[in-house]
C-alpha cells in the first residue's frame, strides 16, 4: 500500500498530516499527488469524502515550499474555485491545516460579506486564494486582484458549478490566467458542458477516477433502529454489550451530546471517551491513542472531531443521531470497512429524524434494513411518501435478564439482521411482508 512518505512530499507537510491523524493516502491522493508534483494537469472524477482536497492541496503546498517567496500584493500563486461559501471555507481550512508548520498566506473570497476586509487581504497578496466565482469576478474587474502570475488553478466540484450557473463566470476568470499554468479539474459527474470546459482548460491531463460515495456505502452492512428519542441511550448500551463490537465510533451531532453519551456509557461500565472541538489537543490525542491501542473500546465523536481519524479495524460505526447532511453519513460509515474489510453501521433514528434517513437512502441509493424498537403507544410516524416503510410497534418482547442470550439488538450488531428487505445493492426499495412490520423468527 502506498504511504505518504512514498509520494515525494516535504517533511514539513508529512508532519502536518501525522498531526491531523492521516496515516495512509486515500486512492485519489495516491494516484494524483505524484503526477501533480511533476506539474501535470489533472482531470479527477471524484466527490467529497474521497480525500480530494488533500490530493490537490498537498502538491500546491509543495510547490510553494520548493520556491518560497513573499506574496506579491494583489496577486495569488494558486487559485481554487469552489461553488459554495461553505466548501470554500472548508478548503481554506484544509490548506491551513496541511500548511500549519510553514503558514502560507491562505485567503477566502466569497459573496455575502463586506468587501473591505477582502480588499485589505488582497492588497497584502496571497499564496493560496479559495473563492466562489461571482465575488472573485468583482475583484478582478476592479483590478484589486490580478491573475497574470497565478501558477495553478483548481476547479472543484465543476458539475455543481454548472448547476449554479457559474460556467460563464469561470470562463471569464480562466481568460485572465497566464497561458502557462497548471490546471486541476474535479467533478463528480461529466455533463456535456463540463466536459467541454475541461477540454478547453486542460492540457494532456492525467485522468483519475475514484469510486463514488455510494460504493463505500454498499460495502458496509447497515441497519437502522427506529426508536423513541428518549430510548436511544438504553438501546446504545444494549447494542454495545455485544462483545463482537470490538471497536466502535459513536457519532453524535453536538459536542454536549458526545459528552453526555460518553458519560452514560461510562455509568453502564462501557469504557468510552468523547472527542470534540472543546477538548484540548492533548486530551484528543490521548483519547485517540487509547482507542487505537484498544484501551478504549468506544469513541464518541462529532463529525468535525472525527475528521482525519483513520483507525484500522473499527468494527462498528453507530450513528446515535443521524447527520443533517446525508454525505456526512457516508463519511461516517466509511470509518469502518476500511481497506476492503467488511464493516457494520448501526443508526438510531427517532421520528424527527425520518426525513434525514430518507435523504441518506436517496443519496446512497439503498434501502437500509430496519427494526422498530419504539415503545408501543409512542407517537407514530406516518411517512406520506413511502407507505411500505411505515413502521409498526415491535411484536416481540426483549429478552429479559442474563441467560436470555445475546440481546436482540446485539444480534444485529453481529451482522445477522433479521429484517426483511430487498437484496443488497439492488437499489430497490425494501418490500416488507404485508402489514409492513419487521419479520422476526418465532
Ligand atoms: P474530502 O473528500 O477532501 O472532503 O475529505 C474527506 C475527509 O477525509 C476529510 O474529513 C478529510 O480530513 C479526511 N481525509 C482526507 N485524506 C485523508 C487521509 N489520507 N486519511 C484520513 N483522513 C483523510
Amino acid at each position: 500500500m502506498t504511504k505518504f512518505t512514498d509520494l515525494g512530499l516535504a517533511e514539513i507537510l508529512l508532519r502536518a498530516l501525522t498531526h491531523e491523524g492521516y496515516e495512509t493516502p486515500t486512492p485519489i491522493q495516491a494516484q494524483a499527488i505524484p503526477s501533480l508534483l511533476k506539474g501535470r494537469d489533472l482531470l479527477g472524477i471524484a466527490q467529497t469524502g474521497t480525500g480530494k482536497t488533500a490530493a490537490f492541496a498537498l502538491p500546491i503546498l509543495q510547490r510553494l515550499l520548493d520556491d518560497r517567496r513573499r506574496p506579491v500584493p494583489n496577486t495569488t500563486r494558486a487559485l481554487i474555485l469552489a461553488p459554495t461559501r461553505e466548501l470554500a471555507a472548508q478548503i481554506a481550512d484544509s490548506f491551513r491545516a496541511y500548511g500549519q508548520f510553514f503558514r502560507p498566506a491562505v485567503g477566502v473570497i466569497v459573496g455575502g460579506v463586506s468587501h473591505g476586509p477582502q480588499i485589505e487581504m488582497l492588497a497584502r497578496g496571497l499564496d493560496v486564494l479559495v473563492a466562489t466565482p461571482g465575488r472573485l469576478l468583482d475583484h478582478l474587474r476592479s483590478g484589486r486582484l490580478k491573475l497574470a502570475t497565478t501558477e495553478v488553478i483548481v476547479l472543484d466540484e465543476a458539475d455543481h458549478m454548472l448547476d449554479l450557473g457559474f460556467v460563464v463566470p469561470i470562463r471569464q476568470i480562466v481568460a485572465k490566467l497566464p497561458k502557462i499554468r497548471q490546471n486541476l479539474f474535479f467533478s463528480a459527474t461529466m455533463p456535456k458542458e463540463i466536459a467541454g470546459l475541461a477540454g478547453d482548460m486542460l492540457k494532456d491531463p492525467v485522468h483519475v477516477s475514484v469510486a463514488p460515495a455510494a460504493t463505500t456505502a454498499e460495502r458496509v452492512e447497515q441497519h437502522v433502529y427506529f426508536v423513541d428519542g428518549g430510548g436511544k441511550r438504553d438501546l446504545l448500551v444494549e447494542l454495545l454489550q455485544n462483545p463482537d463490537i470490538s471497536r466502535a465510533i459513536v457519532f453524535t451531532r453536538t459536542k454536549r451530546g458526545a459528552d453526555r453519551v460518553a458519560q452514560h456509557l461510562d455509568h453502564a461500565s462501557i469504557g468510552a471517551a468523547a472527542i470534540h472541538g472543546n477538548k484540548s489537543q492533548s486530551q484528543r490525542l490521548r483519547a485517540l491513542k487509547d482507542f487505537r491501542d484498544g484501551r478504549t473500546r468506544v469513541l464518541v465523536a462529532t463529525d468535525i472531531a472525527a475528521r482525519g481519524i483513520d483507525v484500522d479495524a473499527v468494527s462498528h460505526v453507530v450513528n446515535f443521531e443521524l447527520p443533517e447532511v446525508p454525505e456526512a453519513y457516508v463519511h461516517r460509515i466509511g470509518r469502518t470497512a476500511r481497506a476492503g474489510a467488511a464493516g457494520r453501521a448501526i443508526s438510531l433514528c427517532d421520528n424527527a429524524e425520518r426525513p434525514l434517513l430518507r435523504a441518506i437512502e436517496k443519496l446512497t441509493r439503498q434501502s437500509i434494513e430496519n427494526t422498530d424498537r419504539r415503545t408501543a403507544g409512542g407517537a407514530r410516524y406516518e411517512d406520506p411518501e413511502q407507505e411500505v416503510r411505515r413502521p409498526r410497534p415491535q411484536q416481540h418482547h426483549r429478552p429479559q435478564g442474563a441467560g436470555a442470550g445475546a440481546p436482540r439488538a446485539a444480534q444485529h450488531a453481529q451482522g445477522r439482521p433479521q429484517a426483511a428487505t430487498a437484496p443488497r445493492g439492488t437499489g430497490q426499495p425494501a418490500r416488507r411482508p404485508q402489514g409492513g412490520a419487521t419479520r422476526r423468527p418465532a
